[in-house]
């Protein structure tokens, strides 16, 4: 099942998927968010 990378700070769901196998640290991206903007680093942890 595919999940959306959501911003920790607003909510925004970015148009990033992932899924349960996913594992992902030290990427960061901005938060397309209209009034957030902010830049958050994706922490997925493998399950
Ligand atoms: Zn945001």
């Amino acid at each position: 099942m595919r999940k959306k990378v959501k911003c920790p700070y607003c909510g925004y769901e970015m148009p990033i998927f992932y899924d349960e196998k996913s594992v992902c640290k030290g990427l960061t991206i901005r938060c397309k968010g209209r009034n957030c903007r902010r830049e958050f680093e994706i922490k997925i942890k493998a399950k």
